[in-house]
């Protein structure tokens, strides 16, 4: 049955707590984002969710209002919300932090890997009714009985796929065995492979399917460029690039080593850089997103790990010096700018050994294209490319 609910046009029509009302005010959050326009009225009536939306969509606002909404109104019960990395982690957080409001009743605790057991076991003593964490250290707390759940009946899983890429599948199975079966689950994916799919079959109950954009597609106020390269010319091109561009950019790469050497090198040849991937301590990943966020240097050199998810409103441009692993990574990786509808650019690197990566990213981005078995020039999404190469050179050329 469809209510008014359903057709969101503000804030306001959904009468929300006035707590929550006021911290959206507060936050200048007037218009919903069309994932929010589609989850919100949806989750409050109480559905489970599979959704997917393109990234930098207001997704985490999409289910950190339904789900804080749910806790101001009960007296009883908990949430917990489950994400792939501890950034990502910690930029949810915060977003729940501003919708709760600086006197909320409502207490919280941050449970991610690479943190000291101690201060999280105080913060689960003291009763949290809202709990967001990484899969593996969740699931330390629940197996040394430092953490129950038996109360928690609103449960998300943020970008599910990563997740389930970074081997998190045995944690979720667990951690969704200590739950209540009664309860409501959001989960969202940027994409949504056979595994995602298997998943919510048997985790969520009538999910309703909420969507923006096609899944497959990076947001269209990124204007891409391809350049076709050989390995050992990357540096210097990365370097004209660097030149030629203002703002902020994230250059990602695809080792921890090759990620410190580059922000090394860059630093030598006078550029602000730091390094960011999953060996760090985690007091030195805080500091170095914290000092990017500050805008204290200028290029941010990541693994794909370590960038999942970011949310940094100014970063520019992002360059794709070595291509992902994994096909879906392209789009995280780039959903990396033009943040909330501002624009961005995003620049990949081919060389020679890529083929095979790149045509699968090729294929993801453009289905149709991967079927024309014709040369790269027969292509429409090459073709694409191929403009957005000479737009390219006409930036440098301009800006040289
Ligand atoms: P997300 O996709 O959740 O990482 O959100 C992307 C950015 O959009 C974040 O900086 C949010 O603070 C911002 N944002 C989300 N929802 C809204 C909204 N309704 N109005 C204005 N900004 C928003």
């Amino acid at each position: 049955m469809r209510t008014e609910r359903n057709i969101m046009k503000n804030f306001e029509c959904l009468g929300l707590n006035p707590a929550l009302a006021k911290s959206l005010v507060h936050m200048k959050y007037t218009t919903p984002t069309p994932i929010q326009a589609q989850a919100i009225p949806l989750a409050l009536e109480g559905h489970d969710i599979m959704g997917t939306a393109q990234t930098g969509t207001g997704k985490t606002a999409a289910f950190a209002i339904p789900l804080i909404e749910k806790l101001l109104n009960n007296p009883r019960g908990s949430a917990l919300v489950l994400t792939p990395t501890r950034e990502l982690g910690k930029q949810i957080m915060g977003i729940m932090h501003q919708l709760l409001g600086p006197k909320s009743p409502i207490r919280t605790a941050f449970i991610i890997g690479g943190e000291s057991m101690g201060k999280q076991i105080g913060q689960l003593r003291a009763r949290p009714r809202l709990i967001v964490g990484t899969p593996g250290r969740i699931n330390d707390h629940l197996e040394r009985g430092t953490m129950m759940l038996r109360d928690t009946h609103f449960l998300v899983l943020d970008e599910t796929d990563r997740m389930l890429d970074m081997g998190f599948a045995v944690q979720l199975e667990k951690i969704f065995k200590y739950m209540p079966e009664q309860r409501q689950t959001l989960m969202f994916s940027a994409t949504l492979p056979k595994n995602i799919l298997k998943l919510s079959e048997k985790y969520l109950h009538n999910p309703k399917r909420v969507a923006v954009g096609e899944t497959n597609v990076v947001a269209r106020n990124i204007k891409q460029d391809v350049i076709r390269i050989e390995q050992d010319k990357k540096y210097n091109e990365l370097m004209s690039q660097l030149h030629d561009r203002n703002g902020s950019v994230i250059v990602f790469v695809k080792t921890k080593y090759g990620a410190d050497r580059m922000a090394k090198n860059l630093r030598r040849d006078g550029f602000a850089s730091e390094a960011l991937h999953g060996d760090l301590r985690q007091s030195k990943r805080d500091q170095v997103m914290q000092n990017f966020r500050k805008m204290n240097f200028r290029v941010l050199i990541a693994t794909d790990i370590a960038a999942r998810g970011l949310d940094v409103p100014h970063i520019e441009h992002v360059i794709n010096y070595d291509l992902p692993q994994v096909a879906e990574d392209f789009i995280h990786r780039i959903g990396r700018t033009a943040r909330a509808g501002a624009e961005g650019s995003a620049i990949s690197f081919v060389s020679n050994q890529d083929g095979r990566k790149w045509h699968a990213i090729e294929r993801l981005l453009n289905p149709n294209a991967a079927n024309d078995k014709g040369s790269d020039r027969k292509s429409s999404k090459n073709a694409k490319f191929r403009r957005g190469k000479k737009r390219f050179h006409r930036g440098k050329k301009k800006a040289a």
